[in-house]
């Protein structure tokens, strides 16, 4: 007996996604700020648009969802930098370069987004307008991007907590398969609260788990205990006294790193008294996300 295959997309469904296969017109070039190098984003297909708009399901799934679809429509164009796996390419994924090509595949993909609102800041009349991905990229956009001479996945920086080598904390730049990390023990509700109230989706400590990449303590009898994952590195964090917490996040501010997040703007008219507002989509993750709390 032989196998048939079962399509189980309308006909032309089927059809638009083999166009998509050799349509390469509205590929994207763009420069990653953070991993400097040049990626190609490509159109996501209408199946995918409607994975992401019909999804329901955790919020880390709602991140590897999107991310597969990154991973799928992003080719690097420098194959020593190029991920092999899936794995690889979450190892290398921080969030500035990650915004960069949500916007690749967005503007790859549509013209415009949902409708927007906002208030003219001269006369206060409310102005509805399109998002348009076209008219998003300035001079000024990607002016920053990683400038220390180790790559950003490489960059680690040891801090003396007391200054006397008693406890050590190295830290990192943190990247997408931490904060899928970070969503894993929290359900849907937890991010949402956390969204609505500090405006990111997780917590202080969470974030500080997540950019600590191992702790050294020397102990009594002067052997080093190491801890390097972030489940004990949480745990000892949370569970520490409230000053060493401070003295921890206070030496973790001193360390000095450049904003490099895109700034995505459009200049918006007012219909009523013609003054030019400035848009800002300051972050396309926390955008997604949004949505998805929309659906769920
Ligand atoms: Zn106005």
């Amino acid at each position: 007996m032989t196998e048939q295959k079962i399509n189980i997309l309308p006909d032309y469904m089927t059809a638009l996604n083999a166009v998509d296969q050799f349509l390469t017109l509205n590929n994207r070039e763009l420069i990653l700020p953070m991993l400097r190098t040049s990626v190609i984003a490509s159109p996501i297909t209408n199946i995918e648009d409607l994975q992401i708009k019909s999804f329901s399901g955790s919020t880390k799934n709602f991140f590897i969802t999107v991310d597969k679809i990154l991973f799928k429509h992003i080719e690097f164009v420098d194959e020593k930098i190029r991920p092999n796996t899936f794995e690889e390419f979450l190892n290398i994924l921080t969030s500035d370069d990650k915004n960069t090509m949500l916007y690749g595949v967005l503007s790859a993909s549509f013209d415009t987004l949902d409708k927007r609102s906002m208030l003219c800041q001269n006369c206060n009349e409310e102005i509805i307008f399109d998002v348009k991905l076209d008219e998003m990229v300035h001079e000024d956009t990607f002016k920053n991007q990683w400038n220390k001479p180790v790559s950003v996945i490489d960059w680690r920086e040891t801090l003396d907590i007391f200054g006397n080598g008693q406890l050590k904390i190295t830290v990192k730049y943190m990247v997408e398969s931490d904060i899928l990390k970070m969503y894993e023990g929290n359900s849907n509700s937890k991010i949402k609260k956390l969204l609505e109230e500090t405006g990111k989706p997780y917590s202080q400590s969470e974030l500080t788990a997540a950019t600590i990449d191992k702790i050294e303590i020397k102990q009594a009898n002067d052997e080093l205990l190491i801890l390097d994952n972030y489940d004990s590195i949480y745990n000892f964090y949370t569970k520490a006294p409230i000053q060493l917490q401070k003295k921890i996040i206070e030496k973790i501010d001193t360390i000095e790193l450049e904003d490099t997040m895109p700034v995505f703007y459009q200049e918006v008219q007012c219909p009523k008294c013609t003054t030019n507002n400035t848009f800002y989509m300051t972050d396309l993750s926390k955008d997604l996300l949004n949505e998805l709390y929309k659906l769920l």
